[in-house]
């Protein structure tokens, strides 16, 4: 696995794929600029080399050319967390482009124009990636948030560097941190799978009961599972259609050895709404006209007790609908466990949307071994795929 430290950059202009999709208010300011800070060590490393930078990136879901979604708004956040000036080209491809990036001298940035500004590249165009290439001599990946997509920016253009291409220090972490969890984790190994639905996570779950000991399952997944097993859900969620998927992968686990963990009780609602009437319910027997909203007291004290015991934990998808304060006592207590299995020496990564959100909400970031910065990446890392990003770097 090729990385920066395999090359010398001393006078070589690095082309990295970043991923600063980050996201703006209405005055076109960044409102978190995680992303940002999390592409500067690979971005400083190559400055400190004696190298320079050309940046690239898309921003939202442009169709053609639209300004709001211009990179150009956030310039200067980007000289205010780097602390160096970036020089800009008004599209990331063609003449501009070209002189800019030639004209680049040590230790000075380019930042190009978003790439979806051109259709070419979520096609993964050959002569939009080729054209890309023109504009460095080692190409460098470091857009875990995208490694899943072919397209001409994250995958396509690495063919034009047959030699010189590497991953930056972001993604080497992300494929690390991946790697400790699902090949070389220590055991015991727990995966924590909370959400909205079976039906998002289930390839995550098959492929995830080769690699644990434990599996905790969460969320509204949970009343799929339990109305297959013949328990009362009330009105929660329930994907009718999953039940004999649910019962089939209970079996699985049995026959591989691993410990399934469901709700034993759950905070139950009248209504999907902060304000609603609650209860405590055994999750099997939960009146109609209620329904199941966050993991109950007995669940968190049962939850605990795995967590604290294994040496790995991944973490994907919330206990309960935290978004709304009612609902998020089980997910803000299994970050508390999980923050203390972690201070007692475990593994802990916490990937993928909404478990990211929550984590950050409530103050858990630095309490974790790491948290990923790919929502899609992340779950299809899980599922067992080789991401076209990151085979790209490999071959
Ligand atoms: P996912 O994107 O699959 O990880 O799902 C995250 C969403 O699941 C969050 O928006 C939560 O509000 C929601 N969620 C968690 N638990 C429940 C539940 N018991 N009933 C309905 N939605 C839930």
């Amino acid at each position: 696995m090729k990385t920066l430290n395999d090359f010398n950059f001393q006078n070589k202009k690095a082309l990295i794929r970043v991923d600063f999709n980050v996201p703006l208010n209405d005055e076109f300011q960044v409102t978190d600029a995680t992303r940002i800070v999390s592409a500067k060590p690979t971005i400083i490393k190559i400055l400190e080399d004696g190298g320079s930078c050309v940046l690239m990136s898309h921003l939202g879901r442009p169709k053609g050319v639209q300004d709001e979604f211009s990179l150009k708004h956030i310039i200067p956040k980007i000289e205010d967390i780097l602390g160096v000036e970036v020089k800009f080209a008004s599209d990331c491809v063609g003449p501009e482009a070209e002189e800019k990036a030639n004209a680049l001298q040590p230790g000075e940035i380019l930042l190009l124009e978003n790439l979806r500004f051109h259709e070419e590249e979520t096609k993964g165009d050959r002569d939009f990636a080729e054209q890309l290439s023109k504009l460095g001599d080692i190409y460098v990946n470091d857009a875990f948030g995208t490694a899943h997509r072919a397209h001409a920016s994250t995958t396509i253009v690495a063919d034009f560097f047959p030699e010189n291409k590497c991953f930056g220090l972001l993604l080497a972490q992300e494929i690390e941190s991946i790697k400790k969890v699902m090949e070389d984790g220590e055991k015991p190994v727990l995966a924590v799978l909370g959400g909205a639905k079976v039906s998002s996570k289930i390839t995550v779950i098959e492929n995830i009961l080769d690699k644990v000991d434990h599996l905790i399952i969460g969320g509204g997944m949970t009343f799929t599972f339990i109305k297959a097993q013949g328990g009362k859900i009330g009105d929660s969620i329930c994907e009718d259609d999953k039940m004999e998927l649910a019962l089939d992968i209970l079996k699985q686990a049995e026959a591989k050895g691993v410990k399934i963990h469901l709700p034993v009780d759950v905070v139950a609602a009248d209504d999907f709404s902060n304000t609603a009437n609650t209860q405590i319910c055994d999750v099997t027997a939960i009146p109609d006209g209620w329904q199941g909203l966050d993991a109950g007291p007995k669940s968190r004290e049962n939850f605990d007790a795995v967590v604290n015991q294994c040496k790995t934990i991944l973490w994907n998808g919330p206990l309960g609908v935290f978004e709304l304060e009612t609902f998020s006592k089980g997910t803000i207590a299994l970050g508390d466990s999980i923050a203390n299995a972690t201070k007692n020496g475990a593994f802990s990564l916490v990937g993928g949307g909404d478990s990211v959100a929550a984590v950050k909400q409530f103050g858990f970031e630095n309490k974790v071994s790491y948290v990923s910065t790919g929502g899609g990446a992340m779950l299809e890392s899980l599922e067992g795929k080789i991401l076209p990003g990151i085979a790209a770097i490999l071959n």
